[in-house]
């Protein structure tokens, strides 16, 4: 596994160097749906330290089994959260991408007040939970994430709530092998992001980050300014 882990690295150097970019600015996060604890701890040990999890109860899951060997890697929620699971997930995650509307992101802000010591950023000496808005950059139905003429506004919620630090955007590309279309719906997302830091409201300066790129189109996202990328496959194998 640590040699897929550094292979994938080096997959994410050479995407930044062709594009004049230092890798250094792009972060590896592993996505860890489905993976068994051993797995995922094996990751850690390769020197992977950011972990994001699609569903929550395996997130919670995970983040228990993690804190038992005293491991402390940023572990993030990049699915869809329904609201009756933010307290479950607020115990746990780091970080949550996918804030995609009003309602959701009320409720997160509301709940870490509510929460206070007993969320995980309050148990690790933080004042505000790392965010970031998912944007469905294709129009597809099936996919969450606000309109991208939704982002400014949403962005500006989520910038005058004390408890929330708004770092960037997240999108899931399109799903086609066609190269150009896949740049265009990142591209896009670059855009929004500075449209949003440009919009001079509270709290949206620092947007900076855009988490886009999977395993079959890393390349695509850092050409397009990815910030980070989100890999499973790559790492662990396919997933039955
Ligand atoms: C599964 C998943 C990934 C990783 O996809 P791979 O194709 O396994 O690299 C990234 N982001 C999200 C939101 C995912 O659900």
């Amino acid at each position: 596994m640590c040699k897929a882990y550094h292979e994938v690295r080096e997959t994410i150097a050479r995407a930044a160097r062709q594009n004049g970019r230092d890798p250094g600015e792009i972060e590896l996060m592993l996505a860890i749906k489905t993976q068994q604890h051993d797995d995922v701890r094996a990751a850690l040990d390769c020197g992977a330290s950011l972990l994001g999890h699609n569903r929550v109860q395996e997130l919670v899951a995970t983040g228990e089994d993690l804190a038992a060997h005293g491991l402390t890697p940023e572990l993030h929620l990049i699915g869809p959260l329904q609201r009756n699971k933010v307290n479950h997930t607020l115990r746990w995650a780091t970080g949550i991408q996918t804030l995609d509307r009003v309602e959701i992101i009320e409720r997160i802000s509301d709940a870490l007040e509510r929460l206070a010591g007993e969320s995980q950023i309050a148990k690790r000496g933080r004042n505000a939970l790392d965010v970031m808005i998912q944007v469905n950059t294709t129009g597809e139905e099936s996919k969450s994430g606000c309109k991208p003429s939704e982002a400014v506004e949403l962005a500006a919620l989520v910038g005058s709530r004390e408890n929330l630090r708004l770092v960037g955007l997240m999108t899931i590309g399109p799903n086609t092998k066609d190269s150009a279309e896949i740049r265009a719906a990142y591209r896009r997302m670059r855009e929004l992001a500075a449209e949003i830091r440009e919009s001079g409201a509270d709290g949206t300066s620092q947007c900076m980050q855009l988490s886009m790129g999977m395993t079959n189109d890393i390349a695509e996202a850092i050409a397009e300014g990815a910030t980070m990328v989100r890999v499973g496959r790559a790492v662990f194998g396919e997933r039955f």
